[in-house]
């Protein structure tokens, strides 16, 4: 309940910043001397949350593949299913996003330090993957070569056994006091959403405030297409289920976690629904869904495609090909080591502009809507752990269809 009361605090906070910013429209130096310091504090915290969280809690993703290798075959379907269509999603919100061009009918000229840098070669970009100074990586934020960092420590502590124990409860732990951390950041988000977008409104009018709408019904939007024809299809082709039947066995999961904008809260529910409406069987259901929880983030990734290519058209930016391959790519990772919390996503949608170097601040910009948005994504997250749970059980012959048939 704490949560919800959170959010409306957001949106008071996000009410009276647009309200403050247009009493300042006259004057916006005062917004921008006086108020606009609170949301660059803001800023700064969510920022220098980024590289800590990602790696600690990429290290940790990373060893919990060791019960994927154990479970070998299963583990290998579920982890290819969850990448593929988190590659999937990406694309359709990219896609979507420059499609209806959002974001393109406003601009806000880009800070001259923020200028994009020049995208290197697809070739290049895969070979500077692996960092060969890692400590350089973590200073300079080096997204994609810090995944890569993390991937290859949290194989090595697999890889050492017993000994390793010591190196992920270390991560474990630090990676805990980041989702603190984070959770007492986001306490601040109010006074943060305020100072963010007075500032914005009053120097530009709350015209600037429509492209904010437009972004969030091209979210709703992609989040709809992924559920209608990436799963829809998934579940029928594979479990010859009915997308129908489907989401209504889901439905409890989807809503429980739509209201609470947190995958892991809602992971007792989702196992079950899959269980006890969907009929996966209980070894399925333990092993896909608390994996799914916490490396498996569509409607998370929708959003990081659609809220990058939004902040680039804001700022005025052309963003190449390889650009956004480079934003598939670091958004399919990220969602590894995306907590199944409300917000986790907006932190390491930082990280993914980061990666084609787009200003930071945009964030800024997205964060006073940011839980409409998401509570979107949650309920696709959890959606798409759903339809795995079906497809890998259906294709092991874990799949009790009289149950499905039987609702
Ligand atoms: N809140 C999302 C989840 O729990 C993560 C995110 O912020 O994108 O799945």
């Amino acid at each position: 309940m704490k949560k919800m009361q959170l959010t409306t605090k957001i949106f008071i906070g996000l009410a009276l910043g647009i309200l403050a910013g247009i009493i300042f429209q006259s004057n916006p130096e005062i917004a921008n001397s006086y108020i606009k310091p609170f949301g660059t504090l803001f800023l700064n915290l969510i920022k220098l949350s980024i590289v800590p969280l990602v790696f600690s809690s990429l290290v940790v993703g990373a060893c919990s593949m060791d019960d994927v290798r154990k479970l070998g075959r299963i583990g290998g379907k579920t982890v290819a299913f969850y990448m593929l269509t988190t590659a999937f999603a990406v694309t359709i919100g990219l896609i979507l996003a420059n499609i209806s061009n959002v974001g393109g009918d406003f601009s806000i000229p880009a800070d001259l330090e923020f200028e994009i840098t020049a995208a290197p070669s697809v070739i290049e970009t895969l070979l500077n993957i692996i960092p060969s100074n890692p400590l350089k990586a973590l200073v300079e934020g080096k997204m994609l070569q810090i995944i890569a960092f993390a991937l290859i420590i949290g194989a090595g502590i697999i890889g050492i056994g017993e000994k390793g124990k010591v190196l992920f409860n270390f991560f474990d732990a630090f990676a805990e006091v980041m989702y603190k951390i984070i959770g007492k950041i986001m306490e601040f988000a109010p006074i943060g959403v305020f100072a963010l977008i007075t500032p914005v409104v009053a120097e530009n009018g709350p015209a600037v405030l429509l492209p904010l709408l437009k972004l969030i019904i091209a979210v709703y939007i992609g989040c709809a297409l992924h559920a209608l024809l990436t799963y829809s299809s998934l579940v029928s082709i594979f479990a010859k289920i009915s997308p129908l039947k489907f989401f209504k066995g889901a439905a409890p999961a989807m809503m429980f976690s739509y209201s609470t904008a947190s995958s892991s809260g809602t992971l007792p529910i989702t196992m079950k629904s899959v269980e006890e409406n969907l009929g996966v069987s209980k070894s399925i259901s333990s092993f896909v869904l608390p994996l799914g929880a916490t490396i498996n983030m569509d409607g998370t990734a929708i959003y990081q495609g659609i809220c990058a290519i939004f902040i680039a058209n804001i700022y005025g930016l052309d963003l190449s090909i390889s650009a956004q391959l480079t934003i598939i790519l670091t958004a399919t990772l990220a969602s590894i080591g995306t907590a199944g919390v409300p917000g986790a996503g907006m932190i390491m949608l930082g990280m993914v502009l980061q990666s084609v170097g787009l200003p930071i601040e945009g964030v800024a910009l997205i964060a006073g809507v940011d839980r409409i948005l998401d509570m979107m994504r949650t309920m696709i997250n959890v959606t798409g752990d759903a339809a795995c749970s079906v497809v890998i059980a259906s294709s092991e012959g874990e799949l009790n269809k009289e149950v499905v048939t039987s609702k």
